[in-house]
């Protein structure tokens, strides 16, 4: 095995990246870190077909807010480029010929036509057709056909595929990182296409012609790649090159384990399967990202870590630091993941809470600004103090603390109910009286606290009823941090002018 540890993240530009894509990536790239290995990005894009412009733009925009760099690939360059398959063709023919030479492929000519032919034959037979050691021999192929028949359909320029040709009844055996010994019979796997007649190659054959130059030595990727890697394990031995050792990650399942995680499970239930917005622009649809919805991204990268892998302990929260040392291949379930929203969410708010409030209150004071509130920054700041708590995301702040910023404009209909009484606007009037005897100072609120904590019994009422109708008539809602906390912030002035504002908008 190549010694240095060198992985890689090989993405098809076909779309947005799912997050089951970033979780592989961010699995290589901890494994890479670990062992102070490589960790490359190579652009897989030999399927045409599949192209859809921004997708290469967007993978490498997510894994930078992500703060997953890549040592080596497409935009960042290395020594073992060009990074991107298409930018690579010429390379693939000489192997595919390397192989027919090998007897280890073969060319074939039958056209579409005629393959389509065979499976409508054996789908009346209630069978399937599949290009293998048990039909090639009936196709039209350079193993069926003599040597002058092959060449001279080749001189005359007919379109040709050069397929693998796996031999009859061989085991083909291999050890999987995390599923163990895998054994399958070559008898069973179709003589799958190498190159294609447009002069492309396809997956199989670019994707281990290039891990193979570019020296990688570990494959960590998505399990729906495992059905290939019987093929992929049987090229390398058709080279007779050294295989890579193989990792194939579990899924990602839907939040009730039904099935892999989709675009439409989140569109469904509300959450983003994207690590940003992707704007899909021959259906104008927009996918949300987990960007912008507000996630921080190192909460998604440790959410993501924990989606298949733990350490053995109870620990969940781990720096991007931390995974690269703890992160072992070994403790990598074999199980899909559930995808769970709520945890998503838990993440967000353990790591907004370490978010200074400094800098939260930066952001939250633009948002202000732009809402129309002119307040100093020393204001916001302590509002993101009280607040923060309460929020998974920044853009929570405001629903947390609008209050702060302006007077009520109507009273919770639920809450007036049950907390404004006849006779309620005369005590707060009362109320209102006594606190305003109070000195305006930085203590104004606990003596306004200590004051309602002797006055309430003291006048035999009811201390949660009082201190409710009180916060009512602040906030406008049952909502909101402690009382002294708000009667200090807002002010003495503030504070009783909006009791006295309820009193009299609330007539009873
Ligand atoms: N291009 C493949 C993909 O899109 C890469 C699979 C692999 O890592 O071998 O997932």
């Amino acid at each position: 095995m190549n010694s240095k540890v060198r992985v890689r993240f090989a993405p098809s530009p076909t779309g947005p990246l799912h997050i089951g894509g970033v979780r592989t990536a961010l699995y290589n790239y901890l494994f890479a870190k670990q062992n102070n290995g490589d960790f490359l990005l190579r652009i897989e894009d030999t399927d045409q077909t599949r192209f859809v412009p921004g997708a290469e733009e967007y993978i490498i925009e997510s894994f930078k807010w992500l703060g997953l760099n890549f040592d080596e690939g497409v935009g960042v360059g290395g020594e073992y480029g060009p990074y991107k398959q298409s930018e690579r063709k010429s390379i693939y023919k000489d192997y595919a010929l390397l192989l027919v030479e090998k007897g280890k492929a073969y060319y074939a000519f039958d056209s579409a036509e005629e393959l389509a032919e065979k499976r409508s034959e054996a789908e009346k037979n209630k069978t399937t057709f599949q290009y293998d050691c048990n039909t090639r021999q009936g196709l039209k192929n350079s193993l069926s056909l003599s040597k002058e028949e092959t060449q001279r359909l080749i001189e005359e320029g007919e379109p040709f595929v050069i397929r693998f040709k796996f031999e009859q009844n061989e085991q083909i055996e291999f050890d999987d990182l995390i599923r163990g010994h895998i054994s399958v019979n070559s008898s069973l796997l179709d003589d799958k296409v190498l190159y294609k007649s447009d002069g492309m190659p396809t997956y199989h054959l670019a994707n281990i012609v290039d891990d193979h130059l570019m020296k990688i030595s570990h494959v960590i990727r998505g399990e729906e790649w495992l059905p290939s890697c019987p093929l992929h394990v049987s090229l390398y031995r058709a080279f007779e090159w050294e295989a890579p050792l193989f990792a194939h990650l579990p899924l990602i399942l839907k939040p009730d384990g039904k099935g892999k995680l989709s675009k439409r499970d989140g569109d469904r239930l509300g959450f983003p399967v994207f690590p940003l917005e992707w704007h899909d622009s021959k259906t104008n649809e927009i996918s949300s990202g987990y960007r912008e919805s507000g996630y921080l991204p190192e909460a998604v990268v440790n959410m993501l870590a924990l989606l298949g892998w733990n350490d053995g302990t109870e620990q969940e929260l781990f720096s991007l630091q931390e995974l690269v040392e703890k992160f072992s291949i070994e403790r990598i379930s074999k199980h899909g993941a559930k995808f769970d929203m709520e945890k998503a969410k838990w993440f967000n708010h353990q790591y907004l809470q370490k978010l200074s409030n400094n800098s939260l209150a930066q952001g939250y004071q633009k948002e202000l600004e732009a809402k129309g509130y002119e307040v100093s920054f020393d204001f916001v700041e302590k509002v993101v103090e009280l607040v923060k708590e309460r929020c998974s995301f920044a853009k929570e702040l405001w629903q947390n603390s609008d209050y702060f910023f302006e007077r009520p404009t109507q009273y919770e209909e639920k809450a007036l109910k049950k907390r404004w009484k006849e006779g309620t606007s005369q005590r707060m009037n009362d109320i209102v009286a006594e606190l305003n005897k109070i000195e305006d100072d930085a203590l104004w609120g606990e003596k306004a606290e200590a004051f309602l904590m002797e006055y309430i019994p003291k006048n035999e009422l009811n201390m949660g009823q009082i201190m409710n109708s009180i916060r009512l008539a602040i906030v406008g809602d049952t909502k909101g941090v402690n009382m002294v906390e708000i009667f200090k912030l807002l002010g003495k002035k503030e504070s009783l002018e909006r009791i006295q504002i309820a009193s009299e908008k609330i007539n009873l």
